[in-house]
């Protein structure tokens, strides 16, 4: 019998990704999204396949399904801060009701549970560059609070499951990741600023472009997924790409990419923004094996790509 998996944010940026590749390796998937922040285009490729089925519904009042699953992915969440400083009860929400029931589904099944948290937890860091054993600098409530404290939340939740039910769990923290099928309207740097080069209209760096970030191409950080589902490791694991550039490098390497002649304009910096991001992967490469492949200037020429044909 074929391994089954559900996956939460099936039709989001990643959760589309990861859908793909657990269908490559012969699983047969789940896929749950209510679309708050995800586009059925970004499935649309699999309506003939027979492994695969889509349930649109809220994971906060989760629909009963048939039969056993071997893992429960909860990826549904917005993740733009833009989308979840719109959406911010729905966000604080999906970490903390989802992630209960799914950890309760996860259980009920007897299915490995694998949290998609995030590098916010470090908050605006304070040690650079941030390892799983730093334990952050968030402010409770901060504009950022409904994401990052739900994601804490959620880490929480899932390792009292772990220690108190031994439900088998997985954590990764995942480092700013990009690629194609990223909504091009969901505010965050790179969608922003490819989409203005491509339509000639002024790149809008927040605040003065010094403040940092690494940038991870998705198909790194889905390969990082599968290997950490092979290993028996319940503590969360960073999976970014350390290399780390300011956002002004970001916007000029954009332009040069896009052969774009827009000009760039400064916008005020959002409240709690990180001056620094950038993921210690040691503990990656040392428990999976795993480094990531695609640096950003090769990165965003797929994506580029991937924009200018939609
Ligand atoms: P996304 O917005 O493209 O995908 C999230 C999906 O979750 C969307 O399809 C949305 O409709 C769905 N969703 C939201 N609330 C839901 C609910 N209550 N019920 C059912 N579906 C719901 O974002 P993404 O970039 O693909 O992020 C996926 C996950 O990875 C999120 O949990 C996010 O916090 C995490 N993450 C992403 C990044 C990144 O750089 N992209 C970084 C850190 C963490
Ligand atoms: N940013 C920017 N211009 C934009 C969008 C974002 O300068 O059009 C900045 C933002 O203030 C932050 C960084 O780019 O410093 C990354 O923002 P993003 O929303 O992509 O993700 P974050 O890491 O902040 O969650």
């Amino acid at each position: 019998m074929s391994m089954r998996a559900l996956v939460t944010g099936a039709a989001g940026f990643i959760g589309s990704h990861l859908v793909d590749r657990l269908l490559a390796l012969g699983y047969e998937v789940v896929g749950v999204d209510n679309l708050l922040t995800g586009r059925r285009q970004n499935l649309a490729h699999l309506s003939e396949n027979a492994r695969f089925a889509f349930v649109e519904a809220d994971v906060i009042t989760l629909p009963h399904f048939d039969g056993p699953f071997d893992w429960v992915f909860h990826l549904a969440s917005p993740a733009s801060p833009p989308k979840y400083l719109a959406h911010p009860i729905e966000t604080l929400r999906v970490n903390a009701d989802g992630t209960r029931l799914l950890l309760e589904l996860a259980e009920k099944t007897g299915a490995k549970f694998f949290l998609a948290s995030t590098s916010e937890v470090y908050g605006d860091p304070e040690e650079h560059p941030q390892n799983e054993r730093y334990w952050g600098n968030v402010n409770p409530i901060g504009p950022r609070s409904v994401y990052d404290e739900a994601k804490r939340y959620a880490e929480a939740f899932a390792t009292a499951y772990h220690q108190s039910r031994g439900v088998p769990i997985r954590i990764v923290r995942i480092f700013n990741t990009y690629g194609p099928r990223m909504d091009p309207e969901d505010g965050r740097v790179v969608t922003n600023f490819i989409g203005q080069a491509l339509r000639g209209e002024p790149l809008t760096i927040y605040g003065d472009g010094s403040q940092t970030r690494s940038f991870q191409y998705i198909d790194d950080l889905i390969d990082g997924f599968v290997a950490l589902m092979g290993v028996d490791h319940s503590e969360p694991v960073n999976l970014g790409n350390p290399g780390e550039f300011t956002v002004a490098e970001l916007a000029h390497l954009v332009l040069e990419l896009t052969g774009s002649r827009s000009e760039i304009v400064h916008r005020p910096l959002p409240k709690d923004d990180p001056r620094r991001r950038r993921p210690d992967i040691d503990k990656a490469k040392r428990l999976l094996g795993w480094e990531p492949r695609i640096p950003l200037r090769e990165g965003l020429r797929r994506t580029i790509a991937a924009f200018e044909r939609t």
